[in-house]
């Protein structure tokens, strides 16, 4: 096992958008990364030292473990897990395919408690660690055709809330950070057209909206905070955004 000042950083998702520009702040500050997405070329075109890229579907449990332990074995324990992937299909509850909020459910809920699973007994057990799950601003409010995606985050929002309960007096951090619309490919998986343009009229009208990299540095200083010192919910939008 090769001796890192920092601990691994694990970030799903991070072949795009803000797991991709999480990869790139966390590796800057020195932490080695595991990186997982499908789209395994791209989170190895970000090119970033001690850094291990692995090919793995996070709904696949399995998959998910197998990544893990192999990226413990070159650079030590998980110190934190960033539970980023997550998939927005926007609609009405009347006539959404119901095959897009199960798929919602799968990833941003499923997944990010089986990863919560893969690290914490660990965690507990070395009275060290933190999880930061990546909510959203919709999970505090409603948004319209939101309300399957808006169930998910609000979903990850209350778990984040009562695992960290759980675990605080052992000195594990669990987080949740909450961005407003950022510019990802986020909204491009929604299949109903007229909400797509919608959406971006809602941007345009707003004068714009975040961009990855102001996500990447809130969650870089909420785990960048020392082990006793947690911030334990972070709500991050455009200014101008309601
Ligand atoms: P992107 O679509 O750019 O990124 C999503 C990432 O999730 C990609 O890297 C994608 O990689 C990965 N992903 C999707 N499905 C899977 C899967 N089954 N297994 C592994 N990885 C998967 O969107 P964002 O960067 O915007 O989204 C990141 C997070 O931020 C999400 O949880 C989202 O809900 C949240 N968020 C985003 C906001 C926004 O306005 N953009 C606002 C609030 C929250 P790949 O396809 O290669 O597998």
């Amino acid at each position: 096992m090769t001796e890192h000042t920092k601990g691994l950083v694990v970030i799903t998702g991070a072949s795009s958008g803000i797991g991709a520009a999480m990869a790139q702040r966390f590796s800057e500050a020195g932490h080695p990364l595991l990186l997982l997405a499908r789209r395994v070329e791209k989170t190895e075109a970000l090119n970033l030292p001690n850094t291990l890229c692995r090919k793995v579907d996070v709904t696949d449990a399995t998959a998910f473990r197998d990544a893990v332990k192999e990226a413990e074995a070159t650079y030590g324990p998980v110190e934190c897990l960033i539970n980023n992937a997550g998939v927005m299909l926007l609609g009405q509850v009347d006539t959404q395919d119901p095959a897009e909020w199960q798929k919602m459910y799968d990833l941003n809920v499923v997944a990010l408690l089986n990863g919560m699973q893969l690290v914490l007994g660990d965690m507990k057990a070395r009275k060290s660690g933190t999880i930061l799950n990546v909510s959203s601003v919709a999970g505090k409010k409603a948004f319209p055709n939101h309300a399957a995606y808006v169930g998910t985050k609000f979903a990850v929002s209350a778990i984040s809330e009562n695992v960290r309960e759980e675990v605080a007096d052992l000195g594990v951090r669990v987080m949740s950070l909450c961005p407003g619309a950022v510019d990802t490919e986020l909204l491009g998986h929604t299949t109903d057209q007229a909400i797509i343009d919608g959406y971006e009229e809602w941007k345009d009208a707003m004068g714009g909206v975040l961009v990855a990299d102001d996500i990447a540095r809130t969650a870089l200083f909420m785990v960048g905070q020392p082990q006793n010192v947690n911030i334990r919910d972070v709500v991050i939008t455009a200014t101008r955004q309601q």
